[in-house]
């Protein structure tokens, strides 16, 4: 097969790498990819938003499968436009990802589903959303109710903080997205992510993890795309994930295909556990970075199997071979992430480590200057290892940290202190 994959993160190194695994894949183009993808697949300029043009490349290219990693292009109907051109594709359509891109309309699915969630309310009105935080007090949580880049939410523990965050969503800092709110009641628990696929019709479990959002260890300081992550994550126990597939995962399909517009792809569900049950905090509808890297450590090969099968609607007769073990990915950043940072540092020993399947680099932003690697993002490499235990693939992940010679750049110390 030739295959597409779009998107230039460390989640699209973590898939590319899994595909490259399968004897399937015969040629793997990515686009735009960074300088870890050039290094095992063809990188192509092409502007994956643009529906049309990803329909022609891969007309061009014979492309025989497509996976869209980021959430942009799903929002912007980039899989409708290849199912629309008989194009095998991983992800939903436009219809079915505003499950990630619209707040209010997840928990009116979740409402219809009858899936345990925060109760909330859905304001287009500022006086209207004030006066429901004033009647249900502090804490409270405002969102966004568009895509904000991971920004629209602020968990308030007084009223002032949330009156002012109505002010700042209603005055257009988040542009478009802020012009209609979901304020939500306050969950307390400990977060876990759980990744499934779902055909349309079957919704097959491929893993859980656990990342570190605060920039600083001991989970301090500001937040950021995520620190790291690991999988499996314990918290999720398998009568916890069990119940959450009969009360959120399920009823969701089912409710989504009862709307005509049945969900294809990796649904990623965050939830918040207590007392032995999970309740949803959002959907996103593609994998998440950096817990892609970890799945990915840990499916292998088997990955493309499972993807495809997810495209092609043969879900019900698909399974995980799973093995028993853990993987751990520590992101390294450029100092001053998530602030300003600097851009064209280079980064030298990536050559001399073991790559391997229990030892992997995934770059996320990275270029080739001169033969050199260096950074050209805020998250730049995915240090990512997988061990019989979390403490085996811990300590190889920092073992190989050590060997990375990038005076510019720094890490979290702790992931995986919460399963440690
Ligand atoms: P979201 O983008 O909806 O996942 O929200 C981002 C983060 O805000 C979550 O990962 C939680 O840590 C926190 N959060 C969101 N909703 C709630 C809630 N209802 N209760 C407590 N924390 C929440």
């Amino acid at each position: 097969m030739n295959i597409l994959i779009l998107g230039s993160g460390g989640r699209e190194h973590a898939l590319a790498w899994a595909v490259m695994q399968n004897p399937k894949c015969d040629r793997l183009i990515v686009a735009p990819g960074n300088a870890g993808m050039a290094q095992i697949a063809d990188c192509a300029k092409l502007d994956i938003e643009d529906g049309d043009a990803v329909v022609t490349f891969a007309q061009e290219n014979t492309i025989d499968f497509v996976i869209v990693g980021p959430e942009a292009p799903l929002a912007k109907g980039v899989a409708d436009r290849l199912r629309e051109a008989g194009i095998k594709v991983f992800g939903p359509s436009a219809e079915a990802a505003k499950l990630e891109a619209s707040k209010s309309f997840t928990k009116a699915v979740c409402d219809a589903a009858g899936a345990p969630t925060a109760a909330y309310g859905h304001f287009t009105d500022a006086e209207a959303a004030k006066a429901y935080i004033r009647e249900q007090g502090a804490p409270i949580v405002v969102k966004a109710d568009g895509l904000a880049a991971g920004k629209g939410v602020i968990v308030a523990m007084d009223v002032q903080t949330a009156l002012d965050a109505i002010d700042d969503m209603f005055g257009g800092v988040f542009g478009g997205a802020g012009a209609e709110v979901v304020i939500e009641e306050f969950m307390e628990g400990e977060e876990a992510s759980y990744f499934i696929l779902c055909d349309g019709k079957t919704a097959l479990p491929i893993g859980t993890a656990q990342d570190h959002k605060r920039v600083g260890d001991g989970d301090t300081g500001l937040n950021t795309g995520g620190m790291g992550a690991y999988s499996p994550a314990p918290v999720l126990t398998d009568e916890i994930a069990a119940r959450a597939m009969r009360e959120i995962i399920e009823p969701t399909v089912t409710e989504m295909a009862k709307r005509g517009t049945p969900y294809q792809g990796v649904l990623y569900a965050g939830f918040m556990i207590k007392d032995g049950q999970a309740r949803l905090v959002e959907y996103n509808a593609r994998f998440g970075d950096p817990e892609c890297q970890v799945l990915m450590m840990r499916l292998g090969a088997q990955a493309l199997d499972l993807m495809l099968a997810c495209a092609e609607g043969q879900l019900d007769k698909a399974k995980v071979n799973w093995a028993d073990d853990h993987a751990i990915t520590v992101v390294m950043a450029a100092k001053g992430y998530p602030g300003t940072y600097q851009k064209g540092t280079v980064i030298n020993g990536l050559d001399d480590l073991p790559e391997d399947s229990k030892n992997m680099v995934f770059h996320a932003g990275t270029t080739e200057v001169d033969g050199k690697i260096t950074a050209s993002g805020g998250r730049v490499l995915n240090v990512t290892a997988r061990g019989d235990s979390l403490h085996e693939a811990r300590d190889r992940a920092y073992a190989m940290i050590e060997k990375i010679d990038w005076p510019e750049g720094f890490n979290r110390s702790d992931i995986g202190w919460r399963a440690l």
